[in-house]
């Protein structure tokens, strides 16, 4: 039974995130293995890996300059002087004994990431840091006694994103697992998928009365494969604090899981207080010096973000805050409608093209906006001819388009003229057809003669329909208007 507001509103609710996200490098971070998703059980595995004696770990450049990236992404500070520590615990997933972090000298320091809940709340999320350090392995629990290892994922390069204990519903933390999707995908350094594991997130929950000076002691939820069990997870804990709370039980600093069949958090292992990693610096690795030439050529490596696009969308094209949510959504379809106004200034036309017959193509299609066949150019020209009066809408639409998908390469006016689709404004090619739809409608003449205004409609479409959508509505309509009243 859901928990009465009354007893909710009582307490102070924090909400603190820790999300992993896999980078897009072709190797692990510390050796050349390779890191790509799906491949059959330790496959991808070498000495480095394996912790064999004599090897050294030699980090993975690119790792690090996607992670600089997310940081500026996020006005972070980045750190110039970074140094890699071991994390030491022993688990049949790390061969090694520890895992390589960055305790003290994360890459990225503070920083922030720009909201937007589902009731329209814009809003800033503190970061603490942003850290490079390696994955470890998979354990493959059975239903019998063995449990299987598959080490492929051990070493992959992850970037940690720790926000400040900053959120205070659910919602605000979905809204941030999807701005942080969103931001890893335009600035390709991971795919951003919380199915196969690339982006992984645990939330630390916590509650307080409101006039409470300290924290309550907080609780971690992992296993949240999907944004929408992340807000779910969140609320299950949060009711489950609270009705321990109400009852005076204590509230105990624990690792939980989320098991999204039942809805439900299970107790995995009390942890933190207890846990003793013993960082230092890796002895094996030399620290990274981020010189002013290197973070300026990043710098220069830097996509648009989706705020930034937002806000050229709405400022200078015009659109409303809801087309240039819907458009900026993704990185290929803004970038695309970007395009499209570059060669056009119906800006308005160009998004709903967009959102209209060319995102029914992709989803049929499956295919991205990088993907589509015709051109931004070519969808501006269609737009222009429309806004020119040589073709309505219907029919580029309908006729078009999908001719224009199949044969990308054709000039456009080549296709319209293939196809006979140049719009008839000219009264020579329209009158006898008007003719023609008065005779055949006697009666309907007759009714609208006595009145009956609204048969202008009728009158309209059995024209477009006998000229095949090709006759300019607008100078149809005023034809048909003298015509009536001559007959
Ligand atoms: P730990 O030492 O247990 O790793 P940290 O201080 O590093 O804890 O914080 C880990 C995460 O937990 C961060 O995302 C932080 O915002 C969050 N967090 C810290 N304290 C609380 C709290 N009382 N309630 C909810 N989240 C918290
Ligand atoms: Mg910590």
């Amino acid at each position: 039974m859901p928990m009465r507001e009354e007893i909710r509103q009582k307490y102070r609710v924090v909400i603190g995130l820790e999300v992993h996200a896999q980078l897009l490098t072709s190797s692990k971070i510390f050796s050349a293995e390779p890191s790509s998703f799906g491949a059959s059980p330790n496959t991808q595995v070498g000495v480095i890996t394996l912790a064999h004696p004599g090897t050294l770990p030699k980090l993975n450049k690119r790792a690090f300059e996607l992670a600089i990236k997310m940081g500026l992404a996020c006005k972070s500070e980045i750190s110039r002087h970074n140094i890699f520590d071991r994390k030491n615990y022993f688990y049949p997933d790390l061969p090694k004994g520890y895992q390589i972090t960055q305790d003290r000298t994360p890459v990225c320091k503070g920083g922030l990431v720009t909201i937007k809940t589902k009731d329209g709340v814009v809003r800033d999320v503190k970061l603490n840091r942003i850290h490079l350090e390696e994955d470890a392995g998979k354990s493959i629990h059975t239903d019998g006694p063995d449990t299987f290892i598959d080490l492929n994922r051990a070493g992959v390069a992850l970037i940690e994103i720790v926000t400040e204990p900053d959120m205070s519903t659910a919602d605000e933390a979905s809204a941030f697992v999807t701005e942080v999707r969103k931001l890893v995908r335009y600035l390709d350094i991971c795919d951003g998928n919380m199915e196969e594991g690339s982006l992984r997130c645990d939330a630390n929950v916590s509650i307080m009365l409101k006039d409470a000076t300290v924290f309550g002691k907080k609780v971690e939820i992992k296993n949240m494969n999907s944004i929408r069990n992340v807000q779910r997870a969140i609320n299950v804990e949060l009711e489950r604090q609270i009705e321990l709370a109400e009852k005076g039980e204590a509230i105990v600093s624990e690792t939980r899981t989320y098991d999204a069949d039942k809805d439900k958090t299970f107790g995995m292992r009390e942890k933190e207080e207890l846990n003793d990693y013993r960082y230092f610096p890796d002895p094996d690795l030399s620290p990274v010096i981020v010189s002013d030439e290197w973070l300026k050529q990043i710098k220069q490596t830097m996509p648009a973000l989706p705020q930034e696009l937002f806000n050229k969308f709405v400022s200078e094209y015009k659109l409303s805050e809801y087309d240039a949510n819907v458009l900026t959504d993704s990185k290929d379809i803004a970038l695309y409608v970007d395009a499209v106004c570059s060669h056009t200034k119906n800006y308005k036309a160009a998004a709903n093209w967009m959102m209209g017959p060319v995102k029914s193509w992709l989803n049929e299609n499956q295919k991205s906006a990088d993907q589509f066949p015709i051109k931004p150019q070519g969808l501006a020209e269609i737009i222009e001819l429309i806004d020119a009066g040589k073709l309505n809408f219907t029919v580029a639409s309908q006729r078009l388009f999908p001719a224009m998908v199949q044969n990308p390469q054709t000039p456009v006016l080549q296709l319209v003229e293939q196809l006979g689709l140049s719009q008839q404004s000219d009264q020579n090619s329209i009158l006898p057809i008007i003719e023609e739809v008065l005779k055949a409608f006697p009666e309907e003449v007759k009714q609208f003669k006595k009145g009956k205004d609204a048969l202008i409609g009728m009158f309209m479409g059995e024209v477009m329909k006998r000229s095949q959508g090709k006759a300019d509505p607008k100078t149809t309509k005023d034809l048909l208007v003298n015509k009536l009243k001559e007959v």
